[in-house]
């Protein structure tokens, strides 16, 4: 990052459970910024084509689903706990893709490269407006590699699927820890072995370790990286 210069977008990247939505999410308003979730826009095409009959393995319907659909991500209009509005044809989907049948099939639908090339110019143009944390896998390294601050968050995968275990549980929901450790397990293996924009951490990201820290812990950090604009 250059030092002095201002920020007009920040990356964060990481795993599922790694802590990526509430950091960013916490930044955002922090800074008076747009939070942008690029997970709920892989979901949203997941959930469509679930919806639609669409076969998940069906590669070139898939991609044909994504180049069409009409996907929203924008600032909630509902207050039930949700930290964006996802609409897909300008249907209410925030919770639809939630579920654990998108769960299981979004990074089969996410390592498309039709679905990615379709997406990621969306995002990007979004990305190039400014004032935006955009969270995601391959933000700091695809989508938006000129952002001024690129952090990369991580934690072990137990750790990682405790975290998603409690949120689901949270929400009234019967879950079973192995199940979402299982499902951790592929969804990681999935993400960063595909061939177009693996999961990484760019080559200029500050990678936080997120285990065994607060979420103040990690939000006052990256606000120290902001104010001084200096990385380490
Ligand atoms: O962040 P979230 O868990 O909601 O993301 C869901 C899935 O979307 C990820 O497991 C990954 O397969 C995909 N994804 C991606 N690139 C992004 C954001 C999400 O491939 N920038």
């Amino acid at each position: 990052m250059d030092k002095g210069k201002k920020i007009k977008a920040i990356a964060i990247d990481g795993p599922a459970g790694s802590g990526k939505s509430t950091i960013a999410k916490l930044l955002a308003n922090e800074l008076g910024y747009l939070f942008f979730d690029t997970g709920g826009m892989y979901r949203a095409v997941t959930w469509e084509a679930l919806c639609r009959n669409i076969p998940i393995d069906d590669q070139a319907r898939v991609t044909s689903l994504a180049e069409n659909v009409q996907i929203d991500v924008r600032a909630p209009t509902v207050d039930d706990g949700r930290s964006s509005d996802v609409l897909a044809d300008g249907k209410d989907i925030t919770w639809d893709i939630r579920r654990p049948e998108v769960d299981e099939n979004v990074s089969i639908v996410s390592a498309y490269p039709g679905v990615r090339k379709a997406l990621t110019a969306q995002q990007r143009r979004i990305g190039l407006r400014g004032n935006v944390v955009m969270a995601g896998r391959d933000i700091g390294t695809v989508v938006l590699p000129d952002a001024e601050l690129k952090i990369y968050l991580d934690a072990s995968v137990e750790e990682r699927a405790r975290r998603r275990f409690l949120e689901r549980q949270s929400r009234g929901e019967m879950v079973d820890f192995d199940e979402i450790l299982e499902m951790m397990h592929r969804r990681d293996s999935i993400d960063s072995t595909r061939e177009v924009a693996p999961l990484c951490a760019a080559e200029d990201a500050v990678v936080i370790d997120t285990e065994r820290k607060s979420i103040s812990q990690i939000l006052d950090y990256i606000m120290s990286l902001v104010n001084t604009s200096l990385v380490v």
